[in-house]
């Protein structure tokens, strides 16, 4: 299982597609972390993420949660702004997700000035330190995003590069802006982007774009059919409060819909989250799962906006269906880069 703790609800940033803290929880952690070790101590397969807000902000707690609690794998998202507060703690990480949006002016117009410098010293903390686990830029993509001038760029840095859309609760733009640049940009990007993956994969290489290595995943070696969304949230994956609330989906506080309890003694058993229709009988939800719980309950852009975004998965989903030829044929050199993630480290596959 997935933790995603919650250190705060605060944050130093507020970000143009986000606006910054979070409300509805306290600043302060109002549950036993005694309680938490006891609940993750029996489950083998344990990775605690933190999350915030900011989870740096507090790295105290960070620090103290790390040495106590027994968790298989650590898993760390953050802005980078205060990434030198780890020390040496920050070689306990399993992966560490960097918020970065792609080249230095799309990344400080979306963000805030010099913030994409920040992340580039984030970086070299972790090579000056040592570190030897998963480093993930971890993007948003909205209006101003090229993405194959964004995610090319990353991967000169950065051994792994996700994104998420900024769609249905975006406060950047609405449907139809999105719909003309899904047309006009993105989609002719993923276009480029999976002829280059593949043209590097017939070399041998197996660039780190990880919505097209989890997709790829799921097409030959089996999705998680019937069992929804690759971010697992309510399922595999959970997230908690300052206050020891459990939610399905970290991002969505607020909502009865995805709180699974109020106490985390709730995290021994909890009814799981399912997803119905439409996506239960969509053509790829082996692949896709229903993408985004938080897109499928709140249809913030209508239905015409779910199936605006549908289309897009769509699109990606039979691009990679394309070159899938392509990487049967070098999977006994590619295999272990192709499996990915190895584990649940909180990206969500499709974008
Ligand atoms: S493409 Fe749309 S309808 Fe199909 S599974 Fe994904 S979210 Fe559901
Ligand atoms: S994909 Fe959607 S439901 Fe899953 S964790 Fe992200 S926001 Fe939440």
């Amino acid at each position: 299982m997935l933790y995603i703790v919650m250190v705060t609800p605060s944050c130093n940033l507020s970000c143009s597609y986000c606006g910054g803290s979070l409300v509805g929880m306290p600043q302060e952690i109002t549950y036993g972390v005694g309680k938490l070790a006891g609940i993750i101590e029996k489950d083998s397969e344990s990775v605690v993420a933190f999350y915030g807000g900011e989870p740096l902000l507090r790295p105290d707690i960070v620090k103290n949660f790390l040495s106590v609690l027994p968790a298989k794998r650590f898993v760390l998202q953050t802005n980078g702004y205060f990434m030198r507060k780890l020390g040496d703690d920050v070689k306990k990480f399993d992966t560490v997700l960097l918020s970065i949006d792609g080249r230095k002016e799309v990344t400080d117009r979306y963000r805030a000035p010099g913030c994409y410098d920040k992340v580039m010293d984030a970086l070299r903390f972790l090579k000056e330190k040592g570190y030897e686990g998963d480093v993930i830029a971890r993007m948003a993509v909205s209006k101003y995003t090229d993405i194959y001038e964004d995610v090319t760029h990353l991967l000169q840095f950065f051994p792994h590069v996700h994104w998420q859309l900024d769609v249905v609760w975006s406060p950047l733009w609405e449907l139809h802006e999105f719909e003309k640049w899904a047309e006009s940009s993105y989609m002719p990007g993923i276009e480029k982007l999976v002829a280059l993956w593949a043209d590097e994969i017939k070399k041998g290489n197996v660039p780190g774009i990880v919505p097209f290595l989890g997709i790829m995943k799921r097409m030959i070696w089996g999705g998680k059919a019937g069992k929804g969304l690759p971010c697992g949230a309510g399922r595999e994956a959970v997230a908690i409060t300052t206050d020891g609330r459990v939610l399905a989906c970290p991002i969505a506080g607020e909502f009865l819909w995805n709180e699974l309890g109020n106490k985390i003694d709730v995290l021994q058993s909890f009814k799981k989250v399912e997803i119905g229709e439409p996506c239960a009988s969509c053509d790829v939800y082996d692949i896709c799962g229903g993408r985004c719980l938080f897109a499928y309950k709140e249809r913030l852009w209508g239905d015409e906006g779910f199936r605006a975004v549908c289309r897009v998965t769509k699109h990606l989903i039979r691009q990679l269906e394309e070159v899938k030829d392509i990487v049967i044929s070098h999977l006994a050199e590619i295999e272990d880069e192709l499996k990915y993630p190895p584990f649940n480290n909180t990206t969500e596959i499709i974008p």
